[in-house]
């Protein structure tokens, strides 16, 4: 384990690539590597790119050449997420359950409301967050469908986050004692990989993600910036509650910096209330209004860091420059427009993986499988 320490010796960061190269030099372990959708819109300022150059296709063959076995997309597991979310949605409005319903793909939030609003636990979805969602199938399902023992999968996930390393350690993410996610490693830890194993990133071809779990969609994309996961979800919700095509999918109110975005959504006869809060103060504010009653909403995205995990702590430093998140945030939506299929259920791998392994959304394997709990802690 290697520590990175600041000029002022004030803060150290700790590095795990140790672990990676440790893991890649055992011939007996099938080492594989998801990377969030922030990743590909911040990684190219390490090598002297412009903010919001998108490098998907050369982050993905930098992650080949370093000898991975399996080289994956994190937006599979949104996709999943969109899935189980837009279904517990649906089912929450339809039996009179508990709303509104909040978005927990972010664990430092979650840590948030387990320690300053543990009366609220039974508000947010119960879903595992997407890169846990990818461990889970890669340790069950691509295991079997590949014929290798999980325990000597070793799963790495590449995270905008620091938060994602203590939340892959949860014993509630575990499974039989064995961890989902082995390694997190955030962007400027990848890119000292890369430094550190000679390759020149910028000269790099493009190549593709690999295949089974290799489809991913634009909804799973714009996870990687504030109020992405709730649009994602909506442009899903949308048509399943309606059995209409939705035409327009780009949710305009749910976009941009603003710490807190509200918007209403027609959906049949329906009006859905949806919020976006992204920091912590911001989100203070919304589930003081649920604890008191007032809140009107029926489904709420909250993200710790402003603007979402595209200015996440692992990515490189912007330095309060708010120009560099908002060039990250329109490369998102650039990546989220170049795709084929921009809506989660349309994935064709995601509805094969339904059909012939987790049965129905929200259905007795899928919440055995992708969702989990909260445990109410000391207040700090
Ligand atoms: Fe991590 Fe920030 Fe994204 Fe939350 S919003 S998952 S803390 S990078």
């Amino acid at each position: 384990q290697c520590v990175q320490v600041c000029p002022t010796a004030a803060l150290t960061e700790v590095f795990h690539t140790d672990k990676v190269w440790e893991a890649l030099n055992d011939p007996d372990k099938h080492v594989i590597v998801q990377t969030a959708p922030a990743i590909r819109v911040a990684l190219g300022e390490l090598f002297g790119m412009e903010p919001g150059t998108i490098v998907t296709g050369k982050l993905v063959t930098a992650l080949k050449r370093m000898g991975f076995d399996g080289v994956f997309d994190t937006d599979f597991g949104a996709d999943l997420t969109i899935m189980e979310e837009a279904a517990e949605l649906i089912y929450r409005i339809e039996n009179n359950k508990t709303l509104p319903i909040l978005t927990n793909c972010c664990p430092a939030w979650v840590k948030f409301i387990e320690h300053q609003f543990p009366e609220l636990l039974h508000v947010p979805s119960t879903c595992k967050s997407p890169h846990i969602m990818f461990g889970t199938i890669a340790k069950t399902y691509y295991a079997e469908k590949k014929g290798i023992d999980p325990d000597n999968i070793v799963v790495v996930s590449v995270m905008p986050c620091l938060a994602k390393k203590a939340e892959a350690k949860r014993p509630e993410l575990t499974k039989d004692g064995h961890n989902n996610v082995d390694i997190v490693i955030t962007t400027r830890e990848l890119a000292a990989m890369i430094k550190e194993a000679g390759i020149k990133f910028d000269a790099l071809p493009d190549s593709e993600y690999d295949k089974p779990l290799g489809e991913t969609t634009g909804a799973s994309v714009i996870f990687g910036t504030a109020g992405g996961v709730i649009e994602a979800a909506m442009r899903t919700a949308y048509e399943w509650m309606t059995g209409e095509k939705l035409e327009n999918v780009e949710f305009e109110q749910l976009r941009g910096m603003d710490g807190i975005k509200k918007a209403t959504v027609k959906i049949g006869e329906k009006e859905l209330k949806i919020a976006v809060a992204s920091g912590l103060g911001n989100a203070r504010k919304i589930l003081e209004e649920i604890r008191e009653g007032k809140s009107e909403y029926h489904a709420i995205e909250i993200m710790a860091c402003p603007g979402g995990c595209i200015a996440g702590p692992g990515q490189p430093y912007h330095h309060g420059n708010a120009e560099i998140v908002k060039k990250r945030q329109q490369a998102i939506y650039e990546e989220d427009r170049r795709k084929k299929v921009r809506k989660s259920h349309e994935n064709k791998e995601i509805l094969e993986l339904y059909e012939k392994y987790l049965g129905k959304p929200f259905g007795e394997k899928a919440h055995e499988l992708l969702h989990t709990h909260f445990e109410a802690r000391e207040r700090i």
